[in-house]
């Protein structure tokens, strides 16, 4: 009997394109794996992310735990994290020549602290499996016919393939190729972002961080708690990196105005708060209130809060009033602010939204709709916090998606 080489075609070679085929070139020697990018350099979200550092995963070897750092997908991640989840990810590096180290937050990067390591890496991995890397090549359009996928590309001759996989990102465009083959897409909005608040009193404090902040969008019952940083336009760190991504699709349908409310204090309440400031009063009655903070906040944010309370920040402990005391208590514990608009963090972003996931089977990656086509990474409607999570999305994705289009053609 003649064998007929089957051809897989891989669409976008960013982290999920490239994991997919690397997979899929290495259970399947015997297919055609090929990889379209349209640009002349692959990999480009890998070589800037982490600030040129490239956050690889997360020190997270649990699922069950993982799952909870995305907003999108937390469910439907919790099948595919159980067959390759953060460990699988380090292992997989280790095993391509490349050692991550963990950071004291979680997040793991190549011990060369170099995205070059991870580019390079990839490369010679699809390399060696034998993937045809196709740049400069977009795919304008997709028909499905008989089993098989026929892709228009520009400047090369149509491409019929036995198996596809879509792995173009969060863009418009692979979104569109997805919508022509009857996929929904879930309306697409920016996540991990920073907040403007053009009136806050204190945006000539930037750079001045609090280790533990709770933040909360009251409007859509959002909270979250960790390291918070003002800035010359408003604030951010971890904390309200957060809180964007998990209100992301509130955010965007209020346009981005509406009210946050900070304590500075992490949990503490105002009862215990207004409880503190009293015994502090009673022990350091002469000493002068900016002097000496009774809670773990940089100075000049304490003089600050004392400020916009209305107190006077070189009045001595024992002259304020109680009604006073009670007021800066207020304010440690619940200081509003209005947000009004975004700011993109250190250029890194995520869309929240994309292929509807109740259309693809999450056990292959495969579609409902169509037999034979897979879709990995940003494209789909998964996204996860700052922190690694993403790449992390793009890796499971990608291998589980590369191994079930090896099995489908076996
Ligand atoms: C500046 C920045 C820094 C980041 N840093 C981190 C980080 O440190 N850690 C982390 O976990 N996440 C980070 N992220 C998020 C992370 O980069 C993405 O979630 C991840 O790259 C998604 O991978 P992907 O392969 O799904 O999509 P992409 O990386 O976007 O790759 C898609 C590829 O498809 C190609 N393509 C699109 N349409 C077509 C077409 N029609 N034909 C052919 N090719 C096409 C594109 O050119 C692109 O190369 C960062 C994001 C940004 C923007």
């Amino acid at each position: 009997m003649e064998f007929s080489q089957k051809t897989v075609a891989i669409i976008g070679g960013g982290a999920a394109g490239f994991f997919a085929a690397i997979a899929c070139a290495e259970a399947l020697p015997e297919a055609r794996v090929i990889l379209i990018e349209k640009s002349a350099k692959p990999l480009a979200k890998v070589r800037v992310s982490g600030g040129g550092r490239c956050n690889v995963t997360h020190h997270c070897f649990e699922p069950s735990e993982l799952v909870t750092r995305y907003p999108r997908g937390h469910r439907e991640l919790r099948g595919p994290f159980h067959r390759f989840q953060p460990q699988d990810t380090v292992d997989w590096f280790s095993r391509h020549g490349v050692e991550l180290k963990t950071e004291c937050d979680g997040r793991m990067f190549p011990v060369t602290d170099d995205s070059e390591t991870i580019v390079s890496c990839l490369m010679e991995a699809a390399e060696e499996a034998g993937v045809e890397l196709w740049t400069q090549c977009a795919v304008e359009n997709i028909c499905a016919e008989g089993g098989t996928y026929v892709l228009a590309l520009a400047q090369r001759d149509d491409l019929r393939a036995d198996a596809l996989l879509l792995a173009t990102g969060g863009t418009r465009g692979g979104h569109a190729l997805a919508e022509d083959l009857g996929h929904s897409i879930v309306p697409t909005v920016p996540s991990l972002f920073t907040f403007n608040i053009p009136d806050s009193p204190l945006l000539d404090l930037a750079g001045v961080a609090v280790e533990s902040a709770t933040v909360a969008l009251p409007t859509a019952k959002l909270s979250e708690t960790g390291p918070l940083l003002l800035t010359h336009w408003g604030f951010s760190g971890p904390a309200i990196l957060k809180l964007s991504a998990w209100g992301a699709r509130h955010l965007h349908d209020c346009a981005y105005r509406t009210s946050v409310h900070i304590n500075w204090l992490g949990d503490m309440t105002v009862d215990a708060c207004a409880d503190a400031l009293r015994h502090y009063q009673a022990e350091h009655t002469r000493r002068q209130m900016e002097t000496i903070c009774p809670f773990n906040l940089p100075k000049r944010l304490w003089q600050r809060l004392i400020e916009v309370a209305g107190l006077t920040p070189t009045k001595r402990w024992y002259l304020e009033s109680q009604p006073n005391l009670r007021r800066l208590a207020q304010r440690l514990t619940d200081d509003v602010y209005r947000i009004s608009g975004k700011t993109t963090y250190k250029e890194e972003f995520v869309t929240c939204g994309g292929i509807a996931l109740k259309e693809v089977d999450l056990r292959t990656m495969q579609s409902k709709l169509h037999p034979g086509l897979f879709f990995a990474g940003e494209i789909l409607d998964i996204d996860g916090v700052t922190g690694g999570f993403n790449f992390q999305n793009a890796w499971t994705s990608g291998w589980v998606a590369g191994h079930a289009i090896a099995d489908s053609l076996l």
